[in-house]
């Protein structure tokens, strides 16, 4: 229980990753830190349901090893990320293509080194594991994988065109790995979709594989996204490896919560309103500090700080499933060139990651962006037919999870460094204040908590209000 006059230097309203993590950043230059969540657990939107032995996500999580914060972020050491291996199967024109992970960090192994290797790097080098993989991310793609019966119909011309089309897919590819964010940022900005058709790559390339693989990293089947997004997105493919974390995706805010000293989070308690010195939560009245850190979801900053803008979102459906005859087409990315049904992206997931099923049992997680159809689960189960070439019917649904608000969205124009100083004393943060990814929402929090320790640091003058910017403006 807190205690009505409970004082912290700085509360953090949220243990989503990035109020957990912005914690992390506080406490370890000795501020002290209360964390307040209204949810019973941590987690926020990264959160995995436990059923009969399996673990199941609420989001189809797809992180990279390339993703910076995930080195930076201070609490994330022990951090196993389960990559896919070889990387991606495409479904295109009713067969199986594989396109082969970058070389260099092709197993496992290979892709968990490559993050040890940065973390032990010195900060703004990158280590060279990564360093290997960025300079030869040019992918291959090869007739399909599996001995099972998908590798039956995996065979003739490959979704992307022929061999000169995917050494220019390739190149395209390494170039972008290579190519300073900054310099990304600087780019004139278009929906994503318009800026594909304008880079001078064949429309095959961009229909066969571009538009699938983006749509599923972005969460966004229309590709309205701005193209300084997709570009980052896609920088982050071609530079590392998609992955999962292992045991599911609440093991990243949770490995974040157990590593921050003993009393530092609170769940189970709502913050009601916010100010510069203190926060009023419905089960323990006012907390006092000398600022507070809102690292709620958009909408419930939004409620908190009415000035504050709440984008779109993008609906995002995910469909579990166990079975035990799983199909044979290992540890991949299955993404679905042909649209032929709801199901954007699905992987054997218990492949990419055991602990996520029982012994003997198979998880097959899929995930359907967008408003999901009437009749999802049929639809659903005849799409992944089709997509694994196995009979589905027998195959047990263990879960749906919708969520509405999944996911914010990116139209161009997007500012990914909307300001996260609202006042001296009051801060924002969150994957809406930066990118829609775990990326952007640690990012968002290593931004707020270097303006919070600089104010923290002129203490005197910390809670004088400054005009710009506002929580009006943000
Ligand atoms: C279905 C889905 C698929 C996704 N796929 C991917 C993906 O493939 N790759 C990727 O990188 N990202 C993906 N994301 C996005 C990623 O999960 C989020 O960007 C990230 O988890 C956001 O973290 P956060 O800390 O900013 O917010 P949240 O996780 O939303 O945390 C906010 C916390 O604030 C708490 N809170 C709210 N109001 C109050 C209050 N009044 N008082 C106290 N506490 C409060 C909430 O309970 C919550 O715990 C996906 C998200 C979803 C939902």
């Amino acid at each position: 229980m807190l205690e009505p006059a409970y004082q912290a230097d700085v509360v953090i309203v949220g243990a989503g990753v990035a109020g957990l993590s912005a914690a992390h950043r506080l406490t370890s230059q000795g501020v002290t830190v209360a964390v307040l969540e209204a949810a019973p657990c941590v987690g926020g939107r990264m959160s995995t349901e436990k059923i009969d032995g399996f673990r199941l996500d609420r989001i189809g999580q797809l992180l990279s090893t390339a993703y910076p914060e995930l080195r930076l972020a201070p609490g994330l050491d022990g951090l196993v990320l389960r990559p896919f291996a070889p990387g991606v199967l495409l479904h295109g024109d009713g067969r199986h293509h594989r396109v082969d992970a970058p070389a260099g960090a092709r197993s496992a192994r290979g892709a968990l080194r490559a993050v040890r290797a940065l973390a032990s790097a010195p900060r703004g080098v990158p280590g060279p594991g990564l360093v290997a993989a960025s300079r030869r991310a040019a992918f291959r793609v090869l007739p399909g994988a599996g001995q099972g019966t998908a590798s039956r119909v995996a065979r003739g011309a490959a979704p992307l065109g022929g061999a000169v089309d995917q050494a220019r897919l390739g190149a395209a590819l390494t170039r972008l790995a290579h190519v300073p964010v900054e310099r990304l940022l600087a780019r004139p900005e278009l929906p994503a979709g318009q800026a594909l058709a304008a880079r001078g790559l064949p429309a095959r390339t961009i229909d066969g594989f571009l538009r699938p693989l983006l749509a599923a990293l972005l969460c966004d089947p229309a590709l309205t996204t701005s193209s300084r997004c997709a570009d980052l997105a896609l920088r982050a493919f071609a530079g590392g490896r998609l992955c999962v974390p292992e045991g599911g995706a609440e093991a990243l805010p949770e490995l974040l919560a157990q590593t921050l000293p003993a009393g530092t989070v609170h769940t189970g308690v709502r913050v009601t309103s916010v100010a510069t010195t203190s926060v009023t939560t419905a089960e323990h009245g006012e907390i006092r500090c000398r600022a507070v850190l809102l690292a709620t979801d958009a909408g419930a900053a939004a409620q908190l700080l009415p000035g504050l803008r709440v984008p779109d979102f993008h609906p995002v459906t995910v469909v579990h499933h166990t079975t035990d005859d799983p199909p044979r087409t290992g540890s991949v990315l299955l993404l679905d060139a042909d649209r032929g049904g709801p199901v954007a992206h699905t992987a054997v997931i218990s492949e990419v990651d055991p602990s996520r099923a029982p012994s003997g049992r198979a998880l097959i997680s899929s995930t359907v962006l967008g408003t999901p159809p009437p009749d999802l689960e049929t639809a659903v189960r005849t799409h992944l037919a089709r997509l694994y070439a196995t009979p589905t019917h027998r195959w047990e649904t263990l879960a749906v999870h919708h969520t509405r608000e999944a996911v914010p969205a990116m139209p161009a124009p997007h500012d990914l460094r909307r300001p996260v100083r609202l006042l001296a004393g009051l801060y924002v943060c969150g994957d809406h204040r930066d990118t829609s990814t775990v990326q952007g929402a640690l990012h968002s929090a290593h931004r707020a908590t270097t303006a919070i320790l600089k104010d923290l640091g002129a203490a005197g003058s910390m809670h004088r209000a400054d005009p710009t910017p506002t929580a009006q403006a943000a």
